[in-house]
């Protein structure tokens, strides 16, 4: 039996990584290709779909080239300007045309070499490959802390359950694609979430992420935190009812300071302070939950607008690529 394997890889402001991480990459690919795995049963063709997401520095030229040498092997998407991530990912689902679609970051942090093991699991009839970091060395100790408590928080209040440590590097077989090309269209994504939630017989690989092999990363800790929060709301609708058991917990509150003026005869509680710190309180509470009902309104918002997850400008089909769509 014959696959073809789609490598999908976001691409923004990578100029510098980006001929290693085809070199390396390509090197694997086409050992499996030649069947140099024995571990391996079927044949494997490859397609390596390059989705530059608006990048301003020379990434673009590079792609370029790497495509002007490799006709057959490389697709390059280019969107009119930066969508992020997630859209870059989409458009590559979107375009590839591989039976296993896998899904990598630019900058090699994401092991290559994982890539026979991922085939492997597919051949052992797994649909679902996600892989899960075990440790990220140029994260720093405060993302690592930050991003496990994440996974924690999500799982807790959402029905959904997220593997943690999963990250962008996830693979899925045409099936799985079909799902998520038709029936996930959110513009508020996060697509290592949906991968885990749509069934289908799912497997996980543990991996370290390694170092960026040029330039750095491009989430800081604002963008992160934005990132969480929409996670958060896509993924749970918990924070809408807060509102109701800080209701709950106010109405006890009054029932009790009644019954305690009741027993004291009248007497105020204890004056001023009181007063104060109660009603800041409350307003704190109060516009808390204002604030969270405008977060799920902008995502709203955003949903119903239904602008396009990404334009693009051009794209450049590998052969391979055309070659599986019209059989
Ligand atoms: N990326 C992208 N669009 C963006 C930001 C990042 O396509 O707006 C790509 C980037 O080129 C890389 C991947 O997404 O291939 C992950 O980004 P990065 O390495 O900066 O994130 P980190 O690994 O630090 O979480
Ligand atoms: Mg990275």
């Amino acid at each position: 039996m014959s696959e073809l394997i789609s490598l999908i890889v976001s691409v923004y402001n990578e100029e510098k990584g980006l001929r290693q991480f085809y070199d390396t990459t390509k090197r694997i690919l086409e050992d499996m290709r030649a069947g140099k795995y024995p571990a391996l049963k079927c044949t494997y063709d490859y397609e390596i779909c390059f989705v530059n997401d608006g990048s301003t520095d020379e990434s673009g030229r590079v792609l370029q080239e790497l495509k002007g040498a490799d006709q057959k092997h490389v697709t390059v998407v280019t969107f009119s300007k930066n969508f992020g991530h997630e859209a870059a990912m989409t458009a590559g689902l979107d375009y590839a045309s591989g039976n296993i679609l896998i899904f990598m970051d630019a900058d090699l942090q994401h092991p290559p070499e994982l890539i026979p093991e991922i085939a492997k699991r597919f051949e052992a009839g797994f649909e679902i490959v996600s892989m899960a970091r075990t440790k990220n060395e140029s994260a720093g100790s405060l993302k690592n802390l930050t991003s496990g408590l994440f996974y924690k928080f999500i799982n807790k209040i959402s029905d959904t359950q997220l593997i943690p440590g999963a990250s962008d590097f996830f693979a899925i077989n045409d099936k799985a694609a079909e799902v998520l090309k038709c029936n996930y269209r959110e513009k508020v994504r996060f697509m290592r979430g949906f991968v885990q939630n749509i069934g289908f017989n799912k497997t996980v690989i543990e991996y370290e992420a390694a170092e960026r092999v040029a330039g750095s990363s491009h989430y800081n800790m604002k963008k992160l935190l934005k990132l969480s929060v929409d996670t958060i709301i896509c993924f749970s609708d918990m924070p809408l009812k807060l509102g109701i058991y800080a209701g709950f917990a106010a109405g006890i509150m009054g029932v009790a300071l009644i019954i305690y003026t009741f027993f004291t005869r009248g007497g105020a509680p204890s004056g001023y302070a009181t007063i104060v710190i109660v009603l800041c309180f409350m307003s704190a509470v109060l516009f808390m939950l204002l604030g969270i009902i405008g977060e799920y309104m902008s995502i709203l918002f955003r949903e119903i607008k239904d602008k396009p997850i990404y334009i693009v400008r051009n794209v450049e089909a590998a052969e391979v690529n055309r070659e599986n769509r019209d059989t």
